[in-house]
């Protein structure tokens, strides 16, 4: 950072910041780059109408990348609110909270709150099905361990990631501090203060600063790379379950959810939000059960009660056999109020041969909501036949009509699965105008000054701009958030990886 745009640093923000930070356990999550780009992505994976045409608006996509960015700011202040934003039951009292304030048609003010709600919904998404299909691969084949890289696996894979897609300049920090303060406190039994959270935004910008900045640096890419062979290899394979492309359709249909609830539907009754199988396809699945390849993987609508889970839930059976369960293990990846679940074979599967699942009532979300409906799909370790794929089923996908869908996903031949993205995704989406200007000049052509100079000018205007946009109490953030003494950075982003990797062991371990 340049020395005159530490002069723009609000000092005593800063020191409060980096105090709380080397006093706790918090960290500024890595990955906020990735969070961004997966979060145009599930735009482009809406179908269109209504939240479609919303989350298009050239004025809503900074505030949906905030939204995306949002919950890992709670680590960089070493407050609650970060790890409770990543989860359904404050994304819902959001909701509920727009919906008691606004009503459709919905105004601008309604409108900045929801483009929030979905990006801050989408980090946490990205986060489950990252941590509990990705990770495990990564664990599995790369022989270095999360913390081999300076700011983990997660740092390295972002940048990585920007290496690949070219870097994006931060948005404007963006935080509806004053409206969110008040909904933290039925869950977490204490207030928070808006001005905390006003902080953490702003830091939390900078894992977007660093990503660019090591995506540019050619043998930093290759040194995360020779760290993180499948990792950083496999970070941008749309075959590969949990990595970034495999997030967008199912954080769209996870956004059609919360559209829902903001219209008044609350019935635990949409489709899956995914399903993920090993090299993109239910076909020539993995047989062998020691390797988390032989997963098969999919997202619930509705965060679950894991509790209320009994042996005839989730079944899986050997088509053509009698009805008989395949004895597997059914991991409910995080736990209470989450939606990913594995389901991991304890035996080999069979070679030739076709299973279905099944996920039938009762089961509860964590709210004690009955899931009001049967949802059966297949996958096989059969060849894929010629031709399957070209048409792709929406029964389980995003679309308007999916609350209609029928109660059954068929067996692989029907299964939508995951089709893949194209690889053009994000310069696709950046195509339209509601989503243009968003990537800044590609990895190889910037340089660290170039990078750093931006956002100095990028936390100016957001301090000239601070009046304007707001509305409704919603306030812009103070130029701190967007400077930050060089010298400082490092130290920042090595304790916000350092306190993710906490997070994720003490979410195993609870
Ligand atoms: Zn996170």
């Amino acid at each position: 950072m340049p020395e005159n745009s530490i002069s723009q640093v609000r000092r005593g923000a800063w020191c409060l910041a980096i105090g709380l930070l080397l006093t706790g356990p918090a960290a500024l999550a890595n990955g906020n780059y990735t969070h961004g780009w997966v979060a145009i992505d599930a735009v482009r994976q809406l179908p269109s109408g209504d939240l479609h045409t919303l989350l298009n608006r050239v004025d809503l996509m900074p505030i949906l990348r905030n939204g995306a960015m949002f919950p890992d700011g709670g680590y960089a202040v070493n407050d609650e609110y970060g790890e409770t934003s990543h989860w359904e039951p404050f994304h819902l009292a959001y909701a509920d909270w727009i919906r008691a304030t606004f009503q459709p048609p919905w105004t601008d003010d309604a409108a900045r709150h929801i483009a929030f709600l979905m990006g801050m919904s989408a980090h946490g998404m990205s986060d489950q099905l990252y941590d509990g299909m990705f990770l495990p691969r990564h664990r599995f084949y790369d022989v270095n361990g999360d913390d081999a890289a300076p700011y983990g696996v997660d740092g390295a894979t972002d940048t990585c990631f920007a290496a690949i897609k070219g870097t994006i300049e931060p948005p404007e920090p963006w935080v509806p501090a004053e409206e969110l303060a008040p909904l933290y406190e039925p869950l977490l039994g204490h207030p928070v203060d808006a001005e905390t959270i006003r902080l953490g935004q702003g830091l939390v910008t900078f894992a977007i600063v660093h990503a660019n900045t090591e995506a540019s640096d050619p043998t930093i890419v290759a040194g995360y790379l020779q760290t993180f062979p499948w990792a950083c290899g496999h970070q941008d394979d749309p075959d590969a379950p949990g990595s970034p492309p495999t997030h967008g359709r199912a954080v769209a249909a996870y956004w059609k959810v919360l559209w829902a609830r903001l219209h008044g539907d609350t019935a635990f009754d949409k489709p899956l939000l995914g399903t993920f199988f090993t090299g993109g396809a239910p076909w020539s699945y993995p047989l062998d059960s020691s390797n988390p390849d032989s997963w098969v993987s999919f997202a619930m609508p509705r965060g679950l009660a894991p509790s209320t889970l009994l042996p005839t839930n989730i079944v899986v059976t050997r088509d053509g056999e009698d009805t008989v369960p395949i004895p597997v293990n059914i991991s409910v990846h995080y736990g209470l109020h989450s939606h990913l679940v594995n389901v991991q074979p304890k035996q080999d599967w069979v070679q030739d041969a076709s299973y279905t699942i099944t996920i039938s009532p009762p089961l509860d979300s964590w709210d004690g909501m009955p899931m009001q409906r049967t949802y059966v799909f297949g996958f096989s370790t059969l060849p894929q036949p010629a031709g399957w794929g070209d048409e792709i089923s929406t029964a389980d996908g995003p679309p308007d009509e999916a609350a209609e869908a029928s109660e059954e996903i068929a067996n692989p031949a029907d299964a939508s699965g995951d089709e893949g993205f194209p690889a053009d995704a994000f310069e696709a989406v950046s195509d339209t105008g509601g989503l243009a200007d968003l990537s800044g000049e590609s990895a190889a052509e910037s340089t660290d000054d170039s990078v750093r100079a931006d956002t100095g000018e990028s936390a100016a205007d957001s301090a000239e701009t601070s009046g304007g946009k707001g509305g409704g109490g919603c306030s812009m953030l103070p130029d701190a958030g967007s400077a930050v003494p060089g010298a400082l950075l490092p130290c920042l982003l090595l304790l916000l990886a350092a306190a993710r990797r906490v997070r994720r062991r003490c979410q195993l371990d609870s």
